[in-house]
């Protein structure tokens, strides 16, 4: 078959099924295009995209912007891997560690990459700046984590699924529960070779779990008190999507390009993914300053497509977009809308036991057990009424729409969501 030839969703699907590997569950729907909000399948419908590849596109699929900026580096210079210098990854590092206020940046393509290169730096840390014996260090990460899915980081998984079978495990991770400041307090100090603490601000693919207010910070104020490093994996949360341009901002009033640099909680090391590329290539980074970053010297780490100059130019594109169209703002402001909206619906039906989030990362909890099937026929109805989603563990619905949707747009998907979830008696 040729690659122009039109093809059908049930094609589409059927040679997914026979050619690849089944290491996904995807809603069927084929889909061959898209533009900011929206997304069309190949028979040509449209629909509303409320997951954005996993917070990846928060800046609205093919923005013209990021597609340019792509294309222009393309035509020019893609690769020349770290063993030469190119003219664009230096001028990509000092704008990402300008806008975030750090000394140094490592490139990476994933964001399971970049945890790993974050777990890599914390350790060579212990060992070299905290002086922790050799093959001691420990990491302290948290219940329900979602971090990737390379070997070490499944090791500190607790989903079966992502771990079973895939054994045996890297040492030097302690696990507590997340949210809880008295474990964290707990586990460091009753274990003296601890150097991190791995934490999502907001549990993502748990189903967008929101820590206590003063959670994030109490952990940095733990961290600094045992001399560990606080390791913020804002892969999912970060560039603009719960209404700040980090999560670990809180509620620092500065948004977008007024960012003073004092958010609420400094992560000693920031890990970046998703929509660091607005979704248009694979672009992850590692953030630090001198005193950390500069344990990693030639040889100790790399990645042939890390820093690669269609990369830099990428990613300059993707955060100026989030910049220019303040789309922490509005993220911030639709995020309000949605939850009240669905607040005011919510009492009135018992199949949704509670919305939660914050900025445009939401979840609905339906009221039925994680096995069974509610969540996904209600995300099978959304699509069938022009709305996308997925359930995140059986019965947690996440909403996480692109952050470039207007005012008008949102209330359009309340009213599905709302009808949607009407047309389901219990
Ligand atoms: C998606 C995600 C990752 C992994 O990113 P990949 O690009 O899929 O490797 C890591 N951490 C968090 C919090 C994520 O949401």
């Amino acid at each position: 078959m040729s690659v122009l030839e039109k093809i059908t969703s049930k094609d589409a699907i059927a040679l997914e099924e026979k050619h690849g590997a089944h290491n996904y569950h995807p809603l069927p729907v084929v889909l061959s295009r898209g533009e900011g909000v929206f997304v069309w399948d190949v028979e040509g419908k449209k629909y509303y995209d409320f997951l954005s590849a996993y917070s990846a596109v928060n800046q609205g699929h093919c923005h013209p912007t990021i597609v340019n900026a792509m294309i222009d580096q393309a035509r020019k210079l893609s690769l020349t891997s770290r063993a030469f210098y190119n003219d664009m990854l230096g001028k990509y590092e000092k704008y990402v560690t300008e806008t975030f206020h750090f000394d140094k940046l490592l490139p990476m393509n994933t964001g399971a990459e970049a945890v790993e290169t974050a777990l890599k730096i914390c350790r060579k840390w212990a060992y070299e700046k905290k002086g922790i014996a050799e093959n001691a260090a420990e990491i302290i990460v948290c219940e329900n984590n979602f971090h990737g899915r390379t070997t070490t980081i499944i090791s500190f998984s607790n989903d079966p699924v992502a771990r079973k079978n895939f054994g045996p495990y890297t040492d030097g991770f302690i696990k507590i529960e997340y949210d809880n400041l008295m474990a964290l307090e707990e586990a460091l100090k009753t274990n003296e070779n601890v150097s991190g603490f791995l934490v999502e601000p907001i549990q993502g693919e748990a189903g967008v779990y929101v820590p206590s207010e003063g959670y994030l910070k109490g952990a940095k104020a733990l961290c600094e008190k045992y001399n560990v490093l606080f390791i913020a994996d804002e892969v999912q949360t970060g560039i603009a999507r719960t209404g700040r341009l980090l999560a670990t901002c809180g509620n620092c009033s500065c948004v977008d390009k007024h960012c003073s640099g004092e958010p609420e909680v400094k992560p000693d090391i920031l890990i970046l993914g998703k929509a660091l590329s607005g979704g248009a290539y694979p672009v992850s980074a590692v953030l630090a300053n001198d005193a950390i970053m500069n344990v990693i010297r030639p040889g100790n780490h790399g990645s042939t497509f890390g820093g690669n100059p269609i990369a830099a130019a990428v990613g300059m594109a993707a955060l100026g977009v989030v910049k220019e169209e303040k789309l922490a703002e509005n993220a911030y402001v639709l995020g309000e809308i949605f939850r009240k909206e669905l607040n005011e619906f919510i009492p009135t039906c018992d199949l949704v036991k509670s919305v939660r989030g914050k900025g445009l990362l939401n979840a609905i909890l339906i009221n039925d057990t994680e096995e069974s099937s509610t969540a996904w026929d209600i995300c099978m109805a959304l699509k069938e009424n022009g709305l996308l989603a997925k359930p995140t563990h059986g019965n947690i619905i996440r909403f996480a729409p692109p952050l470039v949707m207007t005012k008008a747009e949102l209330l359009d998907c309340v009213s599905i969501i709302i009808r949607t979830l009407q047309t389901f008696k219990q």
